[in-house]
């Protein structure tokens, strides 16, 4: 069964909002959980995390550098951690540790006011609740598998990347809603290519004069172009859009797959396109 989505699905992504909701999602079902990363393709997954990574980090707060960051280190390690090798189908045991996760990450959302928990302990007073989410009996193993062991840096971290488990927890249980329901059919589908356009949210772009556009490269982005590689942009910005700016003479780094901002803005080298001095490394000792 496919699970069609797109950006342009407002129940998901909505647009015209201006902060972050970070009410956490109801829904968990591990039976849903299970099938959907049985029957979901590794580019289904991808591009549920590029797209909901996209929209949380442009609703943070601006100027909140230390936030994107750790969110954007949370979004990296979830694509680490739950999409599939796209040439290595997953071992049973593989995806017993994707469930766990996602249980995890649940556990963590659910915890009784676990927004304002979190910002607590960073700021050293005592949890309302009385109780450290680190320290709970039945919680804690989650909270420190997902953050880390409880001390001061953890809690940085987890007040953080709190933004991006609540907001992937609300989307990740509107689609296993819409699994168990088998309805949703909305027409585009992460996994079709070359259909499937994000939206201008799908990655941070910054401004830097008039006209003058660029994509900022976050660890994110590098992880998946990594991931995908050379196919990186397409993955990211979708068949069609790559195909557009080639039209209008933008090229790829032959080595990472990285899309031209401007003309003539990567350097030719030996027959190579390439975007940095990191991939004309890598190209000079592939060549060798
Ligand atoms: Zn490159």
């Amino acid at each position: 069964m496919a699970l069609p989505v797109s950006m342009e699905d407002t129940e998901l992504f909505p647009k015209g909002v201006k902060t972050l909701d970070l009410t956490p999602g109801t829904t968990y079902e591990p039976t849903a959980i299970r099938e959907m990363l049985t029957s979901l393709s590794p580019l289904w997954w991808s591009r549920l995390l590029i797209s909901s990574r996209g929209f949380t980090i442009n609703l943070l707060p601006a100027n909140d550098e230390m936030t994107l960051f750790t969110v954007d280190d949370a979004y990296t390690s979830m694509h680490a951690r739950l999409v599939a090798e796209p040439d290595h189908p997953d071992s049973e045991e593989r995806r017993a540790e994707k469930e766990k996760f996602i249980a995890n990450i649940y556990t963590i959302v659910r915890f009784p006011s676990v927004s304002t928990v979190l910002a607590e302990l960073v700021h050293g007073g005592a949890p309302s609740e009385n109780v450290s989410p680190f320290a709970h009996p039945t919680d804690g193993e989650a909270f420190t598998t997902v953050f880390g062991e409880a001390n001061e840096a953890t809690y940085r971290i987890a007040d953080g990347q709190k933004h991006a488990y609540l907001a992937f927890s609300r989307i990740l249980s509107l689609l296993q809603a819409r699994w168990a329901s088998e309805k949703g059919k909305k027409k585009i589908r992460f996994e079709t290519d070359p259909e499937w356009q994000p939206d201008n949210r799908v990655v941070l772009f910054e401004e830097f004069c008039r006209g003058n556009r660029t994509w900022v490269l976050l660890d994110f982005d590098r992880h998946i172009l990594r991931f995908w590689r050379p196919r990186g942009a397409a993955i990211i910005f979708g068949d069609r859009f790559v195909e557009k700016k080639k039209r209008e003479g933008l090229r790829l780094c032959d080595v990472c797959g990285m899309l031209e901002q401007g003309r003539d803005q990567f350097k030719a080298l030996a027959g190579f396109v390439l975007c940095s001095p990191e991939c004309a490394q890598e190209a000079a000792t592939t060549v060798k």
